[in-house]
């Protein structure tokens, strides 16, 4: 795959070894099957397992049987990972990032005993759940509220967009804690199978759709004291973690553009109009160059994220603007590939058309290219733009 400035010979052993295992499983187990799963709207959920055996989920965490790697292995995962589908990806980073990491850094000892060996090896499933039906891209808005009584909480409120919800254990809702001054948002572990919670899929997608997307109401749910992260209160829990997940995203996006990439740069060659391969001719190159451009400047910029987030430096500023420059990048040069695939290009058979439409959710979940584009405003100006 494309590494145009050599990065790959910068990879320690371990990097190479987790980036080389994730493409074999690619290859292997995602790419003959995963075309098939976007047309049927499915997510090969048979690979959970293995992807545990693999150590897949949350490798960055110790601990419980985790590997603690590198942060820039578990970005080569990730960019591996979306190289063969943003679906497979994002199951991925919602188990790793948006449970495993909250359990791990905000969670009881018991709570981590209880989810993260099982969740490391794939035999549980976590979702994840902030966003509700009227509130996206301002989640402090959220209306789902935790009332104490006695010894539990009992929740009651919608959320939407939960990635993973409708084959998770467990999920995380993210709700107000109507016991304590000021309503702060805390964390609550919900079992999948706890009365009066009802989680249904989102079927209509034109966009990940080798992915499960859920909503979840919450009639009245109860969910013992023990189940509340106890190390977080307030927005600091949900925002910290979608760092975390955004920092995957950041290497997936350019896994995406580089799958494109090899794509069209093998039909440029192969492919021939006029008496000559397609990408003899100087209007194929130029797009070409431009992408392999756009492609190797998002990788600088994973790598030297993976550097600061590897020293402690990483600011979520910087994550914001590597999301914003990689993920555009990503859904501007799918579909430069897929413009070069001709009429191919609008089929199944070739992965461009199929990323180019998953890179719209990806533009516009974990905050969208706007929100994005404001956090680095206020960090440039001090002025924030939201309200
Ligand atoms: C497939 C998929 C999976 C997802 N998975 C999860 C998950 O696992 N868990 C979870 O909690 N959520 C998840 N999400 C939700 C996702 O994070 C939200 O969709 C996202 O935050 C945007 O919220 P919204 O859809 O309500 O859009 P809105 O917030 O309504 O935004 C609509 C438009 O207005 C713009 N906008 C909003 N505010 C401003 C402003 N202040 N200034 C300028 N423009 C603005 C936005 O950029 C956008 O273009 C998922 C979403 C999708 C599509």
């Amino acid at each position: 795959m494309l590494d145009y400035v050599g990065l790959d010979a910068d990879l320690g052993e371990e990097e190479r070894a987790m980036r080389d295992s994730a493409r074999e499983f690619v290859d292997d187990r995602v790419r003959p099957e995963i075309a098939d799963h976007f047309e049927a709207g499915t997510f090969p959920t048979e690979l959970i397992p293995e992807m545990g055996e693999r150590g897949f989920f949350a490798p960055n965490l110790d601990g419980y049987g985790l590997a603690d790697c590198s942060q820039k292995a578990y970005g080569l995962l990730m960019q591996e990972l979306e190289a063969g589908d943003s679906g497979v990806r994002s199951m991925a980073s919602v188990q790793g990032a948006l449970v495993m990491y909250p359990i791990h850094t905000y969670g009881s000892e018991a709570q981590k005993e209880r989810w993260l060996p099982d969740m490391g090896t794939g035999e549980a499933v976590g979702a994840f759940a902030l966003t509700e039906p009227e509130h996206g891209s301002n989640p402090a808005g959220m209306e789902t509220a935790a009332e104490k009584e006695g010894g539990e909480y009992v929740l009651t409120g919608q959320k939407r967009w939960s990635t993973n919800a409708s084959i998770a254990d467990v999920v995380l809702v993210w709700a107000r804690d109507t016991s304590e001054e000021g309503d702060p948002v805390r964390g609550f572990l919900v079992e999948t199978d706890s009365e009066g919670l009802d989680v249904r899929s989102i079927d209509e997608k034109l966009s990940l759709r080798a992915s499960v997307s859920s909503e979840l109401d919450l009639d009245g749910v109860r969910v013992s004291e023990e189940d509340v992260l106890p190390g977080v209160s307030g927005m600091k829990g949900p925002l910290s973690c979608l760092t975390q997940a955004r920092y995957g995203i950041v290497w997936g996006a350019v896994g995406a553009a580089m799958d494109c990439f090899d794509t069209v740069q093998e039909y440029a060659t192969d492919r021939e109009q006029f008496g000559k391969p397609i990408g003899g001719f100087q209007l194929q190159q130029n797009k070409l160059a431009e992408m392999a451009t756009s492609i190797t400047t998002a990788q600088l910029l994973a790598h030297r994220l993976a550097d600061l987030k590897e020293r402690g430096e990483m600011r979520p500023q910087h994550v914001s603007m590597a999301k914003f420059n990689n993920v555009r990048m990503a859904r501007d040069q799918s579909r430069v590939a897929r413009e070069m695939l001709g009429g191919n290009g609008i089929t199944l058979e070739y992965s461009p058309m199929r990323h180019m439409a998953n890179m719209e959710t990806v533009y516009t979940y974990e905050g969208t290219h706007d929100i994005h584009s404001l956090i680095l405003g206020q960090d440039l100006t001090g002025i924030s733009a939201f309200e």
